[in-house]
C-alpha cells in the first residue's frame, strides 16, 4: 500500500488530461497506484477489486469500507455486523465470498463514459497471458490497440500495435515522439 507510482503513470496523467473526454483505467493491480498517482477515482475499474477496502470474510453484509491505516496480527479486522473476521476487497481464486459491487458498479461508470470518446484508443500496459482477463478485455473492445509488454507483446488482432519493452521505458519512448511532433507542427 506504500509504493510510490513511477513515472509512467504520470505519462498516462498527462495525455489523458489533454484529451476532451480523458481516459478511462481498467487495471487488475489492486494497490490503487493509479489513484495514487492523481487518476479520478471515477475513472477507474479495479476488475479484481482493491487492497484499500475491507469487507466481511463470510460476506454477511454487501458493505465495503476502507481499510484500516494499520493492521495489527494480534487484533485483526473485524466485520462491524457479524464482528468475524474481516478481509480486503479484492478478489483471490476461487472466491464465491469476494463482494463484487464495488467493482461492477466501476464497470456501469466506465459503460457510459465510452459512448462519448470519437475516436478512443486502447494502451494494454504489463497484461499477462497466464490470467489473460486484461488482455482479452482489451480485444473484445475492437479499438485500435496498443499492447505494451516486456515478453508477450503479440496479437492477432486487427489495427494493433506491438511494443516490446516495460512500462517505463516503452511509455518514455511514445512521450518524446509526441512532444517531438508537436514541436514539428509548431515548426510548420
Ligand atoms: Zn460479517
Amino acid at each position: 500500500r506504500d509504493t510510490i507510482p513511477h513515472a509512467g503513470y504520470e505519462l498516462l496523467l498527462k495525455w489523458a488530461r489533454a484529451k476532451h473526454h480523458g481516459a478511462f483505467v481498467y487495471t487488475s493491480n489492486v494497490d490503487g497506484q493509479f489513484q495514487a498517482a492523481g487518476f479520478d477515482e471515477a475513472r477507474i475499474v479495479e476488475c479484481h477489486g482493491s487492497i484499500h477496502r475491507f469487507q466481511c470474510a463470510r460476506a454477511c453484509t454487501p458493505a465495503i469500507w476502507a481499510a484500516p491505516p494499520s493492521i495489527v496480527p494480534a487484533r485483526p479486522p473485524r466485520c462491524p455486523r457479524c464482528g468475524g473476521r474481516a478481509r480486503p476487497n479484492f478478489l483471490l481464486f476461487s472466491d464465491p465470498a469476494w463482494i463484487v459491487a464495488r467493482t461492477n458498479s466501476q464497470r456501469l461508470r466506465m459503460e457510459v463514459w465510452r459512448m462519448a470518446p470519437i475516436r478512443p484508443v486502447v494502451i494494454e500496459i504489463g497484461a499477462g497471458i497466464a490470467l489473460p482477463g486484461v488482455r482479452m478485455f482489451a480485444e473484445s473492445l475492437r479499438l485500435p490497440l496498443v499492447r505494451i509488454n516486456t515478453h508477450d507483446s503479440d496479437s492477432s488482432s486487427a489495427n494493433f500495435l506491438s511494443l516490446h519493452g516495460t512500462a517505463l521505458d516503452v511509455l518514455r519512448r511514445i512521450d518524446d515522439s509526441l512532444i517531438a511532433q508537436v514541436a514539428t507542427t509548431y515548426v510548420r
